[in-house]
């Protein structure tokens, strides 16, 4: 099969700092793939890169076949014009540490807004969208709720649902747990979970949850200094990993 994801010989630099550096790395659609690593390694990056939040220096980038910072024409490649970055936005969601809902917006609306003025959904199919998907995340209950009268653990969810009302074939999670409070990881993740069975729809996770990532991922890749140093199905990473930066990561973490 295609990926749907490939970085190939891609450079990322801030100023001075490399944090990508010759990365290679691949997707196949519908798989769910963790990533790991220490702080500052550069998770962030290759999600922000994938959302068109950051350019890069060298390389390439395909979503789906497609360059993400250049446009064919013909055989030639071009920098992509403002229209093909919006195209390519459409496949992807991405869920923040931080919720990132509208404040001044009911759950409803924060959910169908995007979905009616991007993709021009009429309201009422908008809204029928919102509607199922308040129901597999568990907050019918909240659809005329503000934000702020939610707990972190119900933003993040209303964050979900307001990603998947774009049917993105990509969504990407960075590290969607790391600022809830304990009680309320479990419902979270398990709402990720569930969403993995969807078919058509691939992840790539950050997330330092080892039993979530267990259960959700088809594989599992150690990330540090720019480049993915090893990766496999979580039972080999987790329980053999080969390379002793990642069994010093791992007891850190566990
Ligand atoms: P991670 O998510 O693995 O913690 P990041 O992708 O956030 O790592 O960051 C990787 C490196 O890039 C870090 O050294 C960070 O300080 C640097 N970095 C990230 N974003 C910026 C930015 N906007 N400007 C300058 N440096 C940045
Ligand atoms: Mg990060």
């Amino acid at each position: 099969m295609k990926p749907i994801v490939t970085f190939e010989h891609v450079t990322k630099r801030f100023g001075d700092t490399v944090v990508l550096n010759d990365f290679d790395f691949q997707i196949t659609p519908g798989e769910r793939v963790v990533l790991m690593g220490p702080s500052g390694s550069g998770k962030s990056t290759v999600l922000r890169i994938l959302m068109t939040l950051e350019d890069i220096q060298a390389g390439v980038v395909h979503v789906d076949g497609e360059p993400l910072w250049h446009e064919k024409h013909g055989d030639e490649l071009k920098p992509a014009g403002e229209k093909h970055l919006r195209r390519m936005r459409g496949n992807v969601g991405m869920l923040f540490q931080h919720f990132n809902l509208f404040p001044n917006m009911t759950v409803l609306r924060n959910i169908i807004e995007a979905p009616m003025r991007v993709l021009k959904l009429p309201r009422d199919e908008a809204t029928r969208r919102a509607d199922e998907l308040l129901e597999r995340v568990g907050l019918v209950d909240k659809r005329e709720a503000y934000p702020n009268s939610l707990s972190g653990g119900q933003k993040q969810r209303v964050a979900i649902a307001r990603a998947m009302a774009m049917r993105p074939k990509l969504l990407l999670f960075d590290e969607p747990t790391s600022a809830l409070d304990p009680e309320m990881v479990g419902d979270v993740l398990q709402v990720i979970k569930d969403l993995a069975h969807e078919h058509d729809l691939t992840m790539l996770i950050v997330t330092h949850e080892m039993g979530f990532a267990r259960d959700v991922a088809d594989r599992v890749c150690f990330f540090c200094d720019g480049r993915i140093l090893e990766q496999g199905p979580p039972g080999e990473i987790f329980t053999r990993p080969r390379e002793e930066r990642t069994r010093q990561f791992l007891r850190m973490v566990l």
